[in-house]
């Protein structure tokens, strides 16, 4: 089963995955598909691991 966790964009609340291997805690800033704004796993208001 894929290791992934969900994030909410800060900035317009769209929710997508991402692979918690590479990019969970990593410092490593993740683009929304939605509106393309880049933030830190850190920024997120909501995660769901
Ligand atoms: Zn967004």
């Amino acid at each position: 089963m894929a290791n992934i966790f969900w994030v909410t964009c800060p900035k317009c609340r769209g929710e997508f995955y991402c692979h918690t291997q590479e990019l969970r805690h990593k410092g490593i800033k993740l683009l929304c598909p939605y509106c393309s704004h880049q933030f830190l796993d850190e920024e997120s208001p909501r995660i769901m691991e």
